[in-house]
């Protein structure tokens, strides 16, 4: 089959594309590279199964002529990272809404079926744990960036959601909570690699508030398994589905256990929230998914423990050799 991938040179779409590579499929890339990196999908620029376009995904015809060339489309570009959020609001509701009309309304032309990434930020400061898909969304006020990030992506799931009601548009909508693994940068705010390359270089890890918040990290190998099964599965149209982990960590423990496992003896420093993002900023204390329906759909559990996870990210970061001694300025 051949697949469409936007945003396939971003950390989840590179990881997609290698997947679906592996399982004998075509593959074409749309990227404009705003946090994507062509390092992400260098290693298939001799694959005759691979092409790529270095273009944003709001030029409709260019989105026409490439949908035109695939049997599935996946839409996963997106302005991505808390940080990005706060600091460049506009940017953010502008690419994730824009985008996300001009391919469903693309693929629409042709009927093609269409996964549209979302993410467990929709969920808002809801406290029904865990989140299920079918549970109330629960969002702060307008003047607090963060929303902005969250009701944009809950607008990309009401359009996908109307698209297949009004027009029979084959939609899946993915609830992506926290993803981790290798090629995953910490510009954007990113915890792991933040936390992984303050570790390797011997700063200081900077956790944000008091580090009771809790989150559960899912390796991105275990959330591209999912995405490619559920486009070849029946009877998920019309539907949301949450993709993550279960296993729960305080960022306060993060920071010890990345410590641990990069053998470094850097301090563990607590920032407060204002100084990290902006007066008011508002966290989530926890959030954990109910993979009841995945599961049931699927068969689909992630396989890769937190510690296995931090190994992982720790051997990729020293391989890399990158920039750790620029760690931290997320
Ligand atoms: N965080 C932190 N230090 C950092 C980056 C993030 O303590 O250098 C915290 C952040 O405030 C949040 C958690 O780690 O409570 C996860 O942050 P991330 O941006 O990775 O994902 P989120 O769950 O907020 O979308």
């Amino acid at each position: 089959m051949r697949f469409l991938i936007t945003g396939g040179a971003g950390f989840i779409g590179s990881h997609l594309a290698d997947e679906l590579l592996l399982r004998g499929h075509r593959v074409h890339v749309l990227d404009d590279l705003s946090t994507g990196s062509i390092e992400h999908i260098r290693h298939h620029k001799d694959n005759a199964s691979f092409s790529y376009t270095i273009e944003s995904a709001a030029s409709a015809p260019l989105v026409a002529e490439l949908v035109d060339e695939a049997d599935v489309v996946y839409h996963l570009a997106a302005a991505v990272g808390v940080e990005l959020i706060v600091e460049s609001p506009v940017r953010t509701i502008e690419t994730n809404v824009h985008c996300t009309e001009v391919v469903l309304m693309q693929a629409n032309k042709k009927k093609k079926p269409v996964f549209i990434a979302s993410t467990s930020e929709v969920y808002g400061k809801g406290e029904t744990l865990p989140f299920r898909e079918d549970g109330d969304l629960l969002l702060g006020p307008t003047h607090i960036g963060r929303w902005a990030y969250a009701c944009s992506k809950a607008l990309d799931e009401y359009l996908a959601l109307a698209y297949h009601h009004e027009k029979q548009l084959p939609v899946v909508v993915g609830r992506l909570f926290n993803t981790v693994g290798p090629r995953q940068t910490g510009r954007y705010g990113m915890v792991v690699p933040s936390f992984v390359r303050q570790a390797l270089a011997g700063r200081p890890i900077t956790v944000y508030g008091d580090g009771t918040q809790r989150r559960c990290f899912c390796h991105v190998e275990d959330v591209v398994r999912a995405l490619c099964d559920l486009m070849v599965t029946d009877d998920v149209y019309g539907q949301v589905f949450n993709i993550g982990s279960t296993e729960e960590v305080s960022v306060l423990e993060l920071a010890h256990r990345v410590r641990e496992a990069a053998k470094s003896d850097s301090q563990i420093d607590t920032v407060p929230y204002e100084d990290a993002y902006e007066p008011g900023f508002e966290d989530m204390p926890r959030r954990i998914p109910d993979l009841a329906k995945i599961e049931g759909t699927l068969g689909w559990r992630p396989t890769r423990d937190l510690a296995g996870i931090l190994d992982d990210v720790v051997r990729s970061e020293r391989e890399a050799g990158t920039d750790v001694f620029t760690a931290g300025v997320a």
